[in-house]
């Protein structure tokens, strides 16, 4: 019995189909295909690609960069440097607000609106920092933005699945400066509002807009204070229907909570305004913000300012991450780690001579 479905198994749905003998032929094809598969552009080929607007050759690189292999992790550092040159030139927005606010059916018509009004190219890209549990992630049901993900001026790339959210976020950033070159002169990075992550990619945008509801109260919308301090736009969704009422007084609420803020070092004010992302309403209102604080920013110099911060953030970012996995994965210092944490654990060892003493091994091999 088992042998037969065995046999069964190894037939190739043509043969199945009663085109015998072509079992040889379906090899060889498959070993063609594999070989293509495998055959990884050069980098050259990758960055004049992009350079071109060539969104496979995009998604291949942003692929690379999600990347665990080191391999791939080499070349995708060197397509990046070889982009940076050509990146920077695109106002990066970072959206966020609680699941459900709307953030997906604003992406999709505020990116339609520039596409459409303000002949822009506009990339969609997302942290999510639920992803790694849940396994799937925002964006990740395009048909949330049905005329975006089929627009040609649009590139949509839901968050990466797997790693840490300081390693998703960083794959985003690096992802940025792909679409730059790429040509994209609008990029929106949608997050939920809940936590750490708008810190990230508030680290990694120029303009932050925090999407609220109406009448939920912040308790109720799970919306830290902490993330309204960093918003550079507020706006009520779903201002439509008999919304518009609570719409206008949640205006007058938030603009009160904004004066008690401590002030932005870049002069600008938080702008609270409202919007339908379902009736198109008020998109143009945002964009207009967007506009105002450009402008500022870029006559005061803050907008310069502010990414060369970010650039620094990163660094520092970086090296964080890259020394603690260095340190984690060194054998002596795991083997030591196990029976020191038992000390720590039974008081026999406070927890900072124990970490000294593990520094102490890890520094002696380097
Ligand atoms: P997200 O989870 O923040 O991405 O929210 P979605 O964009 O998926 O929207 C959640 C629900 O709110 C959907 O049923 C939308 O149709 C609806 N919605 C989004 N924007 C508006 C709006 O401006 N007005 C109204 N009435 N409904 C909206």
């Amino acid at each position: 019995m088992s042998s037969i479905m065995a046999k069964k198994q190894s037939f190739t749905s043509l043969q199945k189909e009663g085109l015998s003998n072509l079992k040889t032929t379906s090899i060889t094809s498959a070993n063609i295909i594999k070989s293509n598969r495998s055959k990884s552009p050069s980098i050259k080929k990758f960055v004049s690609e992009i350079l071109a607007g060539n969104i496979s050759y995009l998604s291949r690189a942003i692929t690379l960069i999600e990347s665990t292999n080191k391999k791939h992790q080499k070349k995708a550092n060197t397509i990046l440097e070889q982009c940076l040159p050509f990146a920077n030139n695109s106002v990066r927005i970072g959206i966020t607000g609680v699941p459900g606010v709307g953030k997906s059916t604003l992406i999709e018509s505020l990116g339609s609106y520039l596409i459409e009004e303000k002949n822009k190219k506009v990339a969609v890209l997302a942290i999510d920092p639920s992803s790694k549990k849940s396994g799937g992630s925002i964006l990740g049901d395009k048909t949330r933005m049905n005329k975006l993900s089929v627009n040609e001026n649009a590139f949509i790339r839901p968050s990466p699945s797997s790693g840490t959210l300081g390693g998703v976020a960083k794959a985003t950033r690096e992802t940025v400066i792909l679409c730059e070159t790429a040509g994209f002169d609008v990029v929106l990075i949608e997050t939920v509002g809940v936590g750490q992550s708008e810190i990230e990619v508030k680290s990694m945008v120029d303009f932050f807009l925090l999407l609220m509801l109406a009448g939920a109260g912040d308790e109720l919308q799970g919306i830290k204070r902490g993330i309204m301090e960093i918003a550079d736009g507020i706006f009520i969704n779903k201002a439509d229907g008999e919304n518009k009422t609570k719409a206008k007084l949640a205006i007058q609420e938030y603009k009160n909570a904004i004066h008690l803020f401590p002030a932005n070092k870049n002069n600008w004010i938080p702008k609270v305004d409202s919007c339908s992302a379902i009736e198109n309403k008020g998109i143009n209102t945002i964009w207009e913000v967007v506009g105002s604080f450009v402008n500022l920013t870029t006559t005061n110099g803050s907008f310069d300012e502010n990414r060369k911060q970010q650039a620094k953030f990163w660094l520092e970012h970086t090296i964080q991450e890259s020394v603690t996995s260095l340190f984690y994965a060194d054998k002596n210092v795991a083997l030591k780690l196990k029976e020191l944490e038992s000390s720590v654990l039974e008081g026999k060892s406070s927890p900072f001579k124990a970490a000294k003493e593990l520094i102490a091994i890890f520094k002696s091999q380097s």
